[in-house]
C-alpha cells in the first residue's frame, strides 16, 4: 500500500512556520525536497533455499546542520512517501533539540513477524551491505524504529565494521550495551516527555499530581507509566491494540506490566484491583489531565478529537493526531506538545552514544538523564516562549524553533542573498 502525498501533507508545517519568519525563498526550496532517497531490492536466502527480495529504502532529507539521523522500519506498508515524510520529521526533530545532526530514515517493506531469526539477521545484513557507501558515523546514521530493535542495530553495526575493516559502532544507534549501546536510552524516550512535562507542568495549569490516560503500552507507554507514577501522577486509563482499562484511583500498575510480560493485553488486568475493561473510544475520551497518545499515527483524529477531556496531550508517538484533529484540539483550547519536541529523548540519547562511542569514554546513567533533561528543558522552554509571544499552537512554535535554526544554517552556507547583497 503507498501513501499518495504523506510527504505533502506534512510540508504543511514548513509552509506553517515559514509564514511566521522571514524566510529566505532558498530555504524552503531546499527543505522541500529530500536530498537523496536510494531504492534497492534486497535479495536473501531463505531458509528453505528459496530466493527472496524485498524493497528497501534509504533517503537522506537534509545534511545541513550535520550527517543524518534516523530509525530503519521493517514493515509491509513501507513507501517511499513514508520514508522521505519520516526523514523530513526526523530534520526538524534533530534542530529542535539542536543535535548537530540532520534527518534520514529508513525502510524494508516486509512483515518481520514472518521471517525466522535467521532470515531477520539475512535481511539485516543485506541491508547495510546495499547501504553501505551511504551510511557512515559522519555521513548518515541510522538507529531502530518500528518493528527492528537492539538486536538488529548489533548485526548491522558489525556487517558495517566488517565491510569498512575496523570496528565503527558510531555508525548505528541504538545498539546493545555489550556493542556499544548507551546507558538510558531503552527509556528515554518517556523520559524525555516526563521531563517536559515536569518542567512546563505550571505553564500547562497541570497539578503537583495530575492524572494520565496513555494510549499504546509498549516501550513508551510503559516507561511513562513507570515514571509518571513514580512521581505521586495517577494513571488512570491504559490502552494497547487488544483492549483498554481503566481505574479513577489509579491503576494498578504491577498488574499491567505483569499482564504485558505474560504477553497478555492490558484488558486481562479487568475485573481485579478496580480495573474495568473500556474501548479505545473510551480512552481517548476518558477523564484525564493529560493524554498520552504513544502507539502509532493518526489515532486521533476528526472523528474522536471532539470527545477529548484531557487539558494536555502529550506526542510520544510520532505523528498521532491529523492536522483535521489538530485544528478541532485548538479550538478546544487543548495543549499539544508535539512530537519533534515530545518524544526527542529518544534520538537525544541516540546521540549521546554516538558521542560515547567516539569519545570511546561511557556516562554513568545518571550523567545521561541530566544531560537529557538540561536539553529537553531548553529546547522545551524556548518552544513555550516562542508559542506564547507570537499566539501560535506549541507545535507551530517547534516548527519555528527548529526552521529558524535550519535557515541559519542553510544561510551561512550561502543562499543568493548572502552572494548578491
Ligand atoms: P511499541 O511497539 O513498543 O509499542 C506500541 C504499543 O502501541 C503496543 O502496546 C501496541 O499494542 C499499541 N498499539 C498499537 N496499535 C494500537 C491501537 N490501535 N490502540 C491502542 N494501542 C495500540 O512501540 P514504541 O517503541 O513504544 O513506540 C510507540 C510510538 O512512539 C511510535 O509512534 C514510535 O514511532 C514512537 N516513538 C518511539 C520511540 C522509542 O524510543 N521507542 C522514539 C520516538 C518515537
Amino acid at each position: 500500500m503507498s501513501h499518495p502525498g504523506l510527504l505533502d501533507h506534512a510540508l504543511l508545517r514548513l509552509d506553517a512556520a515559514a509564514a511566521q519568519l522571514e524566510i529566505d525563498a532558498d530555504v524552503i526550496e531546499k527543505l522541500k525536497y529530500a536530498r537523496e532517497t536510494t531504492k534497492v531490492r534486497l535479495m536473501i536466502r531463505m531458509d528453505d533455499g528459496s530466493r527472496k527480495s524485498f524493497l528497501a529504502w534509504r533517503c537522506r532529507y537534509d545534511d545541513t546542520r550535520g550527517p543524518t539521523k534516523g530509525g530503519i522500519r521493517y514493515h509491509p506498508d513501507a513507501s517511499a512517501d513514508e520514508v522521505e515524510m519520516l526523514a523530513f520529521w526526523m530534520t526538524f526533530k534533530c534542530a529542535v533539540m539542536n543535535l548537530p545532526y540532520g534527518g534520514g530514515k529508513g525502510a524494508v517493506q516486509v512483515d518481520p513477524r514472518t521471517l525466522s531469526k535467521a532470515e531477520l539477521e539475512r535481511l539485516s545484513r543485506a541491508y547495510v551491505q546495499a547501504f553501505a557507501n551511504i551510511i557512515g558515523p559522519d555521513r548518515d546514521i541510522p538507529a531502530p524504529d518500528v518493528y527492528t530493535n537492539s538486536m538488529i542495530m548489533g548485526w548491522m553495526a558489525d556487517e558495517y565494521s566488517q565491510i569498512v575493516g575496523q570496528s565503527s559502532p558510531a555508525v548505528i544507534t541504538g545498539k546493545p550495551i555489550a556493542l556499544g549501546g548507551s546507558l538510558g536510552r531503552e527509556d528515554a524516550t518517556a523520559r524525555g516527555g516526563f521531563y517536559l512535562v515536569n518542567h512546563l507542568a505550571q505553564d500547562l495549569k497541570l497539578g503537583a499530581s495530575h492524572s494520565v490516560a496513555i494510549q499504546g503500552f509498549g516501550n513508551a507507554g510503559q516507561h511513562y507509566a513507570r515514571l509518571a507514577a513514580a512521581d505521586g501522577h495517577k494513571i488512570v486509563a491504559v490502552s494497547d491494540t487488544q483492549g483498554a482499562v481503566m481505574c479513577a484511583e489509579g491503576l494498578n500498575l504491577d498488574a499491567l506490566f505483569a499482564a504485558k510480560k505474560d504477553g497478555k493485553s492490558v484488558a486481562a488486568t479487568a475485573g481485579a484491583n478496580g480495573h474495568v475493561a473500556i474501548s479505545a473510544d473510551d480512552l481517548i475520551a476518558a477523564e484525564c489531565d493529560l493524554l498520552v497518545p504513544a502507539a502509532l499515527e493518526n489515532m486521533i483524529h476528526e472523528g474522536n478529537a471532539n470527545s477529548i477531556k484531557a487539558k494536555v496531550i502529550l506526542e510520544l508517538a510520532n505523528g498521532p493526531i491529523t492536522s483535521d484533529a489538530d485544528a478541532i484540539l485548538e479550538a478546544k483550547s487543548i495543549v499539544v506538545l508535539p512530537d519533534i519536541l515530545a518524544n526527542a529523548g529518544g534520538v537525544t540519547v541516540s546521540y549521546f552514544e554516538w558521542v560515547q562511542n567516539r569519545q570511546g569514554y561511557y556516562w554513568p546513567v545518571e550523567e545521561i538523564h541530566e544531560r537529557l533533561k538540561v536539553i529537553m528543558e531548553r529546547e522545551g522552554r524556548k518552544i513555550w516562549g516562542v508559542a506564547t509571544d507570537k499566539s501560535l499552537s506549541v507545535r507551530t512554535a517547534a516548527y519555528v524553533h527548529a526552521l529558524s535554526r535550519l535557515a541559519d544554517a542553510i544561510e551561512a552556507h550561502g543562499t543568493q542573498n548572502f552572494f548578491t547583497s
